[in-house]
Formats: structure tokens, sequence, C-alpha cells
């Protein structure tokens, strides 16, 4: 049973499979549609053994990076006496973004399973499942449902009598985007201020209570007992041709489009499928604009980037952006992007750590120079101190949140500069009132 959309027909469902059936948040109704299988299977095989399933599945991380989850876990050092951890990140804060979340909310035993396989995996005893403060709803499920796992013999000292260690730890976030950085949310974990710090060293090496630790997305890990059920050649096989991008990957989609909503897809599939065969296409009367496929930190596409734009890692690069996160926002024709570029930018200021001169300042002035411009008292001398201010934020600070407020600034002036001139020119009437 999934959500009651008739697009969602078009989609290849497997993670998403459950989203809308209450029966699977429980550790029984979990059993009985097929769960714990996986993890009971990586318990019966060596350690090895389970990393060499995931990586020929080439299954890659789904939070944005995309680096290939099983050689991740291969970098755990073996024998060296020390506590391993497994971090699972579930600070999902991306504007755009919201598929996390509802894997949590539906199904969130594919979660503790997927955390049970890869902690087995790496060889760890404990995983901490880092949850987004604001998420109210899938903070409790989350909570009954590793008490119900514990209850069931699925987590503790004895993991269905193997005779395996593994615990799992949730910890609440406080509403910091920046947390969902990876070292930031290692900090955090240990009571400290969450500021990225400057690698190396890498959490492989030295993480969590300087530990070596694997950070994994909510996504990648609910993905890991579905490939060891079902085997790495199913998955290598859910692609569309190009086999370093394999597997399903869900899609949040939002914006100006007739169905919103998560949508999982197989690698490979044409983003104009998606917009429009499964999200219904554009409101009434309104055409296609623009589009930031993965998440509001990556370059914004034109409506012909999107004419043969695949949806893989590779096929989005090559259009121009990021496949990210996967979070998508639509936009049509009514959209004024040197709006959407201040709205960006204020959310960057807002969120930076403060910890770079880069980032703390270089957001700061893009919000001042964009408002500038919105009010009608920009300059044509504006345009280079955008992209002065850009380029200093990129590539040079500790994390890649400068980055992020770069992307949409650089990309919209390169594709959208028009609309940039009608305000510098006063032919645009102001969005933002004078002060
Ligand atoms: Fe903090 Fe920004 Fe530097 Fe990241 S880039 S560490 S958010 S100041």
């Amino acid at each position: 049973m999934g959500y009651p959309n008739p697009s969602h027909a078009k989609e290849t469902v497997v993670l998403s499979k459950h989203f809308g059936d209450v029966g699977a948040r429980s550790f029984t109704g979990w059993v009985e549609r097929g769960g714990y299988a996986g993890l009971k299977q990586a318990l019966g095989m060596t350690r090895d053994a389970v990393i060499d399933v995931i990586k020929a599945s080439g299954l890659r991380g789904r939070g944005g990076a995309g680096f290939p989850t099983g050689l991740k876990w291969s970098f755990m050092p073996k024998n060296d006496g020390k506590p391993h951890y497994l971090l699972c990140n579930a600070d999902e804060s991306e504007p755009g973004t919201f598929k996390d979340r509802e894997i949590m909310r539906w199904t969130p035993h594919a979660l503790i399973e997927g955390c049970a396989v890869g902690a087995y995996a790496i060889g760890a005893e404990t995983c901490y499942i880092y949850i987004r403060g604001e998420f109210t709803e899938p903070w409790k499920v989350m909570t009954d449902a590793v008490r119900d796992a514990y209850a069931h013999g699925a987590l503790g000292d004895n993991v269905f009598g193997t005779g395996t260690k593994i615990h799992v730890v949730l910890h609440r976030g406080a509403g910091a985007y920046i947390v969902g950085e990876e070292t930031a949310l290692m900090k955090s974990i240990e009571g400290k201020r969450g500021n990225p710090q400057v690698k190396p060293p890498f959490p492989a090496a030295a993480g969590l209570f300087a530990m070596p630790t694997t950070i994994n997305n909510v996504e990648t890990l609910a993905s890991a007992p579905h490939i060891l059920v079902r085997g790495a050649e199913w998955y290598k096989g859910l692609c569309k041709g190009n086999p370093k991008s394999t597997g399903t990957k869900l899609i949040s989609v939002c914006g100006h489009i007739l169905r919103p909503g998560n949508y999982e897809i197989t690698m490979g599939t044409p983003m104009k499928e998606l917009i429009y065969d499964m999200c219904g296409g554009m409101r009434p009367g309104r055409t296609l604009k623009a589009v930031i496929p993965g998440g509001s930190s990556v370059p914004i596409l034109n409506a012909q980037d999107v004419e043969g734009c695949v949806m893989d890692y590779e096929g989005v690069v090559a259009a121009g952006s990021m496949l990210g996160s996967g979070g998508m926002i639509v936009m049509d024709d009514t959209t004024d992007i040197p709006y959407l570029v201040w709205r960006l930018a204020r959310f960057y200021a807002h969120e930076s750590c403060a910890q770079c001169t880069q980032c703390r300042e270089g957001t700061a002035w893009t919000v001042k120079v964009m408002e500038r411009i919105l009010k009608g008292e920009g300059q044509e001398s504006d345009i280079q101190l955008l992209l002065d201010l850009a380029d200093n934020m990129t590539g040079k600070t500790i994390c890649v949140l400068s980055d992020s407020c770069a992307a949409p600034v650089v990309s919209g002036l390169q594709k959208f500069r028009g609309e940039f001139d009608a305000y510098l020119s006063r032919r645009r009437q102001p969005a933002l009132a004078p002060v």
C-alpha cells in the first residue's frame, strides 16, 4: 500500500513500498512484510562479505555526496581494538528535501535494520541516529520502534541469538542546519558546539569520541537490507544505462508542480518524465522556468537544461547541476529568480556557523547586495561584486555551506542575467520596499 496517488504507479518502489502503511511501523508488522531478513542474512556472513555485496551493488551515499557506500565501510580499520561507531545522519534539513523524514515516519524498522547491518559490517557495537530536532513525529515513531526492536531481540547484546552486540541510540538535534555536516554532527553528539572542523583527520581514522567512525544517510542505510536479500545484481540492474549510478532514488519534488511529493525513481529516469508523467506537470497555463534538482545548495537549471537531463549522479552534473540529496524544487514562469537567490542567500547567512571569514562575511554581504538590487537601489557594479563574493566563498572554507550560498548566485546570474539587469535598470518594480 502506498500513497493514494495514481502517478506513483510509474515509480520503482523499494524503500517507499510501505509509505502510508501504518501496519509497517511495528516490529511484527515489519517482519510480516519481509523485514529483518537482510539483517539475519548479514549476521550469517563475515563482515567483509557484507561489505563486498554492498560494493558490488554500486550503492552510493544518498545524502548528497554520492560516495560509494561499500568503499566507505571498507575504510574502517580492522582488529584495531578500538570501539567503532556508526552514525546515521537523520538531520535532514536541506531546503526542498523531505525523504528521510518519510522513511522514519512510515518504515522506522527499515532504518533500524539498515543501521544494524551497517554497524555489523564496520565492526561497530553502537550506532547513533541523529534526528533533526524539528522532526517531532519521526522522533516519536523511531523511539517506539527502537524500543520494539530491543524487545524482539533485533538490537541488544545478543542480536537474534547470534552473540553479536548492536545498540542503537537516538540523538535529537536542536535545530541547526549546519550539524548535518558530518564533523559538526559528531561534535554535537559529543555535547560540544556543532561547528564543522577541518579534515583530516577523517572520521574513519578519528571520528566520534576520536574513534573510527562511519557516517551514512538514512536512505543509504535503509537500502542495505534490500540489497542483501535480493542481491547486488538485482540492485545493479536498477539503472537506465549508466552503471555508475545504480538502484532507486527517492526524489522529493516541491514547488510549482501539480502533484508534489516523494517519488522513488530508477536511477537514470529522465527529469521530464518525473516532472510531467509522474508529478503531473506545471500548474494550468504555466510553463517550466527553472529547477533546483538536488536541494537548495546546487546550481539552478533552466528549462533548456532540463531537456535531456537524466536523474542520476552523472546525468545531472552533465546538465550543469548536481543530484545532491534529491530535493527537487520546480519553478514556473511566475518565479522571480533574483528574489529566489536573495531568499536562499538569507537562509545560508542565517545558518552559517561564522567560523570562516569568507562564509560569515560573504553570505551576509550577498544578502545585503541582493537586497539593494531588489529595492531598486542596485548599481551595475553589483553584478561583479556578487560574482567576486561567490568566488571567495567557493572551495576556500572548512565546509561547503558557503559554496552552497554561492551556487544559486552564480547559476542565477549565468542563466537569468536579464532579470537582474531589469532591476538594475529600474525596468522591474522593486520586490522589496526601500527602508
Ligand atoms: Fe561554518 Fe560557513 Fe565555515 Fe562551514 S563554511 S565552517 S558554515 S563558517
